[in-house]
């Protein structure tokens, strides 16, 4: 039962749920499982089973502590009619490959998979665990996840949710969604600042034992709902596997034939899913990491040194600008030990860069493929895949599927690939706009209307009157005083 180790330090085991609740190891690790032995999956049993049921198997295996009927309400309460479709994350043949649509929760983000889930996980483990404090959840975002969090944690009992976001890093649909959020437990505070600075002032505030005794007499207790968190990861192992019963099903391919991944990747914590995923038995021949021109994960890939001595850049898929992926540690951990992490970390921090070991590298590129697009590219793919196809898709997963193409001319490659589409087309509607070559002058709402009318795409009804509701969060602070911020909220309260 206590199979959640940290990355940094083999002695700290938990059980699932107690993990959930902590969010962060103490000294900074991550918690994660060390084998997966008893967690393969049968994939023939899944074929015939609705989302819900196929989440229930295989959430049974990595969080063992929950009892099954416990999962399946949570389950239950998660995806339910909040999806605009039935199916949860329907499959979409396009062109030669396939696309998995993950943005049809209630945030057209493919973080409401994960965060409808996780407030339920974290319900269900106060009381298992005999919690009475409240559960105050901090959350940094490059955009899609504050929302997401905010919606899922809106008025559940025993949770208190704040969220970071940096103030001219995120799209104005974006910061309306978040500023727009109704709920008593929830606060919202922009950062002046990226969004590297907002998620490593959280895990500071986390990892800080400074304001113990606040904590304490106002009864909470913090944690995270970024991918940090292992509920926050582990429901997207789901979709997975969900996918590839989907080709099966179609007999597009033989079971145990095996398929490839792409995944538009930020903080490395879908494509680790995905990773998971395969060391539970899905047959996976490449994970194709995708990324923007912050490109530091495509270096990692190709040579085994992650640098981040390099210019953030700003661009139009702005939920992968980021430098430091937080999940690439589970990764190196599955790969090596505690104290090779331990290290790897202290180097990070101290030079910003490491270089793994030959063999760490060697499995790496067993395992991962990595390519990025430009911004260009980006919107050139945009148009190209809505012209040929009639298909119309965002910027992230445009980066995806440019990546795709650059993996098929390189690779000799005889397997079916599978994108991961991980926002509507309306989350980011200025640059889908530009990519199919039209007017972009105006503001992001008039183009919503103009894209609709153009594409006959629908607006996802959760965008549709966002420009009319009120604003309830102004909050903006400067980087160093994110700290002050949640102890004063804490202590208003
Ligand atoms: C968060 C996000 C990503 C990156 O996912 P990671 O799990 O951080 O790698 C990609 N696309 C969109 C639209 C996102 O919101």
């Amino acid at each position: 039962m206590n199979s959640y180790n940290s990355t940094r330090n083999k002695n700290s085991q938990l059980t699932a749920s107690q993990a959930i609740l902590k969010g962060l190891a103490p000294e900074g690790g991550l918690y994660i499982i060390d084998d997966f032995d008893d967690r393969q999956i049968d994939i023939s049993e899944l074929i015939n089973k609705s989302y819900q049921q196929q989440a229930s198997i295989i959430l049974g295996k990595l969080l063992s502590d929950y009892s099954q009927q416990e999962l399946e309400e949570c389950i239950r309460q998660a995806y339910d009619t909040k999806f605009s479709d039935k199916q949860i994350t329907p499959l979409q043949a396009v062109g030669d490959d396939y696309v998995l649509e993950l943005f049809h929760g209630p945030t057209s983000a493919f973080k409401d998979i994960a965060l409808c889930l996780l407030p339920q996980l974290i319900k269900v483990a106060r009381k298992k665990n005999r919690v009475e404090e409240t559960i105050t959840i901090l959350t940094a975002t490059s955009g899609d996840t504050g929302k997401a969090a905010l919606a899922g944690f809106e008025d559940v009992e025993g949770t208190e949710m704040m969220v970071f976001y940096p103030y001219n890093g995120v799209s104005a649909v974006q910061k309306m969604q978040m500023v727009t959020q109704t709920g008593s437990n929830v606060h919202v505070c922009g950062v002046r600042g990226n969004f590297d600075d907002c998620q490593r002032n959280v895990k500071e505030i986390l990892a800080s034992h400074e304001h113990d005794e606040l904590l304490n007499k106002k009864k909470r207790i913090l944690s995270s709902a970024n991918s940090i968190n292992v509920g926050r990861f582990t429901p997207q192992v789901v979709y997975y596997f969900t996918a590839y019963c989907e080709l099966v099903k179609n007999q597009v391919i033989n079971l145990g034939e095996k398929i490839n991944f792409v995944v538009p990747t930020g903080n490395f914590g879908n494509i680790l899913a995905g990773y998971f995923a395969k060391q539970m038995g899905l047959p996976i021949a490449k994970l194709i990491c995708a990324s923007n021109e912050n490109n530091v994960l495509t270096d990692f890939i190709q040579t085994g040194v992650y640098n981040v001595h390099r210019t953030f850049k700003k661009t139009n898929s702005p939920s992968m600008d980021i430098l430091i992926s937080s999940n690439l540690e589970r990764l190196l951990y599955l790969l090596s030990d505690a104290e090779t992490i331990d290290y790897l970390m202290k180097q990070l921090q101290e030079k910003g860069s490491y270089q793994v070991d030959e063999s760490i590298f060697t499995q790496i590129n067993q395992s991962f493929y990595a390519g990025y697009a430009t911004q260009n590219e980006t919107l050139k793919t945009i148009h190209s895949v809505y012209e040929k196809n009639n298909y119309l898709m965002d910027t992230h997963t445009a980066v995806a599927t440019k990546v795709c193409e650059d993996f098929k001319a390189e690779q000799i490659n005889e397997h079916k690939c599978i994108i991961l589409a991980t926002a509507s087309p309306y989350k980011f509607v200025g640059d889908v706009l530009k990519g199919i070559g039209e007017d972009t002058s105006l503001n992001e709402f008039e183009s919503m209307k103009k894209l609709n009318e153009i594409t006959k795409v629908e607006i996802p009804t959760n965008l549709q009157k966002l420009d009319e509701m009120p604003i309830r969060h102004k909050q903006l602070v400067e980087i160093e005083n994110m700290a002050a911020y949640v102890f004063g909220v804490i202590d208003h309260d």
